[in-house]
């Protein structure tokens, strides 16, 4: 079962505002901002306003209009970034395996350089 959602991680204390973040986009239901340690020289994240820990908990409890503007969001991000000709990845790390440091749904936009094979 998906973990109890920790309301002071780092990203629901961002949507509160009690930390700063370098903001790109937000919506309804929708924030995006840089990665505090970009790996890439474009690293955004997107993350739902709502109080979801992963992929499978958004999709299980979010309303279609949620999970709508959500995915809407990150494509709108992308574009407006100018990152569709160069090409850029998503990514969503969800668990242990995954290496998921933040308990809060996120997805990773990488770009600005040739990222090599997934598991490089
Ligand atoms: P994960 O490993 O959970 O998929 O990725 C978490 C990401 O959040 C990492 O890339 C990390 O650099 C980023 N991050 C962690 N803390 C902060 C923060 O306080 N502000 C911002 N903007 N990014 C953060």
């Amino acid at each position: 079962a998906t973990q109890p959602y920790d309301d002071q991680n780092i990203f629901a204390r961002i949507l509160r505002g009690e930390i700063p973040s370098r903001k790109v986009y937000e919506d309804d239901f929708s924030l995006a901002f840089h990665d505090i340690n970009p790996q890439s020289p474009t690293h955004i994240l997107v993350i739902p306003k709502g109080a979801y820990v992963s992929w499978d908990d958004f999709t299980a409890k979010a309303s279609d209009a949620e999970i709508a503007g959500f995915v809407r969001a990150v494509g709108h991000v992308a574009r407006d970034a100018g990152l569709v000709a160069p090409g850029y990845r998503l990514l969503a790390n969800t668990g242990t395996h995954s290496h998921q440091e933040v308990p809060h749904l996120h997805v990773h936009i990488m770009a600005g350089r040739p990222l090599g094979p997934l598991l490089a």
